[in-house]
């Protein structure tokens, strides 16, 4: 009971029941997908690959040896046609994913951006820990820290620095300049500069690198088109609470509401986590989303599978072909390129030439590339010029594994064997079961 100013007793307007009343339940937050996590996994599976492919030769120059490895087979560097065609597929591969998925490159796959962000990361736990367990004024704690982090950086520009040049010189024989602190040939030089290179550029540079060197974000913004994958923010109702959160995560400097197409975003996707965890304990969805050009709205659920993975117009259905036929006939001339090559060519200097015996001799050059494993023997023979035989040069030529012969010799017949002036023929070229035949012409004199 309740008493009023006047005395009297009033019954209380509020019933209070029994049971005290449920709390409001909190709204659920939205799922959401954390990009974050799954990009330091694609980071991680692609740190094995980068110290996988020159090891395991999948794609290695070897500069030395004048090799190119690529997909565990082996070109030498002078087939120039198979090697141009595969650095232009891995250009084309690049230049096709850039249209469709943008930046994707530089945020999940790029060497650069793994070890800078690893770098930042190891630079904020050496802080965390020595500002946790040592006991030390602040500007000793600085120093410790920075000591630790220069150890370590310099021991991982040695590893990131040897795998690097392992793509263009053989590992063991890398190691062993590496253990003998060779600093005198071209490829302990290349270790050590390129190891200075990697300790100043995670020291210094890391992110700055990707808006200052690499020209691979401006090459973007020539490629990108309306349908082209980009990381933006959309707030139609007013919902964004100006945390800043998006800003702060970002580790490139900048604030995405203001552009999704600032050279600095690499689309690595660590504001669209910061914004959804945001306004997911709000209960709301956030507001900065992966989009296919800033006219297409993330979540059109009407959309079909292969729109979804970015296939959106005939130009990306026409790039994606073309790429698969490229990649095809590259796998095609690859698997079919032989061991051994053998090139003869006529040396036209003189036409002919009359030696012992009145016979006539043709000159003709003969280069063999043994591109295989093991050593190969070539043996040359003529076919279609009655009583030719090869003259000035040994038949069998034995060439070694890698090798590269070139040879000048002889075709000699007698005049009387053949007819005056020009003679069509055959060289043959026999490497173990395989005969290559080359079609030849043989000069005599014109009868006056
Ligand atoms: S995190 Fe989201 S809510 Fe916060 S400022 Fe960025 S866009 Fe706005
Ligand atoms: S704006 Fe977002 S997507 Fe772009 S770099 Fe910064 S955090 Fe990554």
């Amino acid at each position: 009971m309740a008493t009023t100013e006047q005395g009297a007793t009033q019954t209380p307007l509020v019933k209070i029941s029994a049971k005290p009343a449920a709390p409001k339940k909190r709204p659920e937050p939205p799922p959401y997908f954390a990009f974050h996590r799954m990009r330091k996994v694609v980071h991680l599976v692609c740190v094995i690959i980068f110290f996988t492919l020159p090891l395991s030769n999948l794609v290695r120059f070897d500069i030395p040896h004048q090799r190119f490895y690529f997909m565990g087979r082996e070109l030498l560097i002078s087939e120039f046609g198979i090697l141009f065609l595969s650095l232009m597929f891995l250009l084309f591969v690049i230049a096709a994913m850039s249209i469709i998925y943008g930046r994707i490159y530089c945020g999940y796959l790029c060497p650069q951006m793994i070890f800078s962000e690893a770098a930042d990361s190891t630079e904020r736990e050496i802080n965390r820990l020595v500002k946790k367990y040592v006991r030390w004024d602040a500007a000793k704690q600085k120093l410790l820290s920075r000591a630790i982090f220069w150890v370590l950086l310099g021991a991982a520009s040695v590893v990131l620095a040897f795998v690097f040049i392992a793509y263009f010189v053989e590992p063991r024989d890398l190691f062993r300049r590496l253990m003998s602190f060779d600093i005198r040939t071209a490829g302990g030089i290349a270790g050590a500069t390129t190891t200075l290179i990697t300790f100043l550029d995670f020291l210094l540079l890391r992110q700055r690198f990707c808006t200052t060197v690499c020209p691979y974000g401006y090459l973007q913004g020539i490629l990108g088109d309306g349908n082209t994958l980009l990381v933006h923010y959309r707030d139609p109702q007013q919902e964004c609470i100006e945390c800043k959160k998006c800003v702060r995560v970002c580790e490139m400097g900048i604030d995405i509401r203001k552009s999704p197409f600032q050279i600095e975003c690499i689309h690595c996707a660590d504001c669209i986590d910061a914004c959804n965890e945001i306004m997911g304990k709000l209960g709301k969805h956030g507001l900065i989303h992966y989009s296919w050009g800033d006219r297409n709205l993330p979540e059109n659920l009407r959309e079909s599978w292969f729109q979804r993975i970015g296939i959106r117009d005939a130009k990306r259905v026409i790039i994606l072909l073309i790429m698969f036929l490229y990649g095809f006939g590259l796998y095609i001339a690859i698997s079919m390129r032989q061991a051994v090559l053998v090139k003869i060519s006529p040396d036209r200097t003189t036409m002919y030439q009359i030696v012992q015996d009145g016979k006539v001799a043709n000159t003709f050059r003969l280069q063999i590339a043994n591109r295989g494993h093991e050593q190969t023997t070539v043996v040359l023979s003529v076919e279609d010029l009655p009583g030719a035989t090869i003259a000035g040069t040994e038949n069998a030529l034995v060439v070694n594994a890698g090798g590269m012969l070139q040879k000048e010799f002889q075709v000699v017949t007698s005049p009387t064997a053949v007819a005056a002036g020009v003679n069509h023929f055959q060289l043959v070229a026999k490497v173990g079961n395989d005969r290559d035949k080359f079609p030849q012409t043989f000069i005599t004199p014109s009868k006056e």
